[in-house]
């Protein structure tokens, strides 16, 4: 048995194979990146259209690289919600025609739980149930993962997503887009320690985010802050390093601390993490660390499958098994429903 599944949310034009068994045959991702560089961030129209363009070509590289044939599919999906509506729309048609030409089942799947079950794909266990972190460009969500795989929020940002931050902050220190791995980099050659910068909500016993504050305190240590009187010095390159190094750091500490907060709260062992800024690897490090340290069991999706793609759309097989079939008139829910 063969899935066809199909990821078009934001600007990833997604398509992949994957067998019953969770085999990933193919994960082909062609990513618009540099048709919004020059914008620094994602720019909708734009979005559908490359979208349009290159899903006939994406899913047939798909099916080939797999080495398959569409008369093979037996099932296809597609990711409905959440992400751009135009974007959505174009994977969701493409889903819909072959669902109907070849006769199988449709799957409609959630982008953020998918983000979410691509930490599963790769294990022999269950993993569920977990607290799970979903960190990407739009959210920043602790979700309760039972182990039939509904996925309740417990927590989240009040304001910017951490991947968002990412991007804004790389932006105002004139680094290039996607921000997450190109502050990534700078932050290499910066000290962690050089900006004392808010963590927001540290102490807070609520599980929740906020990375609006520190997004201004950046961009206020860079370039000033319009009612001071004293302005900071020029951005050179070691400052520039030290700013990203010091950000990247808060935001870590944050999200390792509350993951931390969830799993005492909640009273779990395991901790699921996804989503794109999973791929950070201080994030990564440091959540082995805490999770080391305090005795519990951390899975983390692999880089690859942390930014967007259509492999971890593999959570449709379990809709399937539990009868979940679109209808044809299936439409997308492009909001922030969650
Ligand atoms: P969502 O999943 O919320 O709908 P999205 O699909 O646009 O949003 P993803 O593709 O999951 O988001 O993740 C993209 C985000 O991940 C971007 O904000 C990007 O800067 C960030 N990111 C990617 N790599 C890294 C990294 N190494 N470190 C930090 N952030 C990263
Ligand atoms: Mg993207
Ligand atoms: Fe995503």
């Amino acid at each position: 048995e063969y899935l066809l599944a199909i990821e078009s949310s934001c600007d990833e034009t997604a398509a992949a194979v994957i067998t019953r068994d969770m085999r990933i045959l193919s994960n082909v991702v062609s990513s618009q990146t540099s048709l919004h560089e020059k914008f620094g961030g994602v720019v909708p129209e734009i979005a559908s259209r490359a979208h349009l363009e290159r899903i006939l070509p994406v899913i047939d590289d798909a099916l080939k690289q797999a080495g398959i044939t569409l008369n093979q599919l037996t099932t296809v999906a597609v990711a409905t919600e959440p992400g751009l509506v135009g974007s959505l729309l174009i994977g969701l048609t493409a889903a819909k025609t072959l669902a109907l030409t070849l006769d199988i089942p449709l799957i409609a799947v959630n982008h953020i739980e998918c983000h979410l079950f691509a930490c599963q794909m790769q294990e022999d266990q269950p993993l569920f149930p977990a607290i799970g972190l979903v960190v990407s460009g739009g959210h920043t969500n602790l979700y309760h993962c039972s182990e039939t795989l509904q996925f309740d929020l417990i927590g989240a940002t009040i304001d910017d997503a951490a991947g968002e931050a990412f991007d804004k902050v790389a932006k105002i220190l004139g680094l290039t887009y996607p921000g997450g791995p190109s502050i990534q980099n700078t932050a290499i050659n910066g000290n962690p320690k050089a900006f004392p910068f808010p963590r927001t909500f540290l102490k807070d016993p609520e599980l929740r985010f906020s990375f609006s504050g520190l997004k201004t305190a950046v961009l206020y240590a860079a370039l000033g802050n319009p009612g001071a009187k004293k302005q900071p010095p020029a951005l050179t390159e070691e400052r520039i390093a030290d700013l990203a190094a010091s950000f990247q750091a808060t935001v870590v500490d944050v999200l390792v601390a509350k993951c931390q907060q969830a799993l005492t709260q909640y009273g779990y062992s395991t901790l699921c993490v996804g989503g794109g800024v999973a791929a950070n690897a201080l994030l990564r490090e440091r959540l082995q660390e805490m999770t080391k340290q305090a005795g519990f069991r951390l899975r983390i999706a692999p880089p690859d499958l942390c930014t967007d793609n259509a492999a971890m759309a593999a959570i449709a097989w379990h809709h399937l098994d539990q009868g979940r079939i679109a209808a044809l008139d299936l439409d997308v829910t492009p909001g922030l429903v969650r």
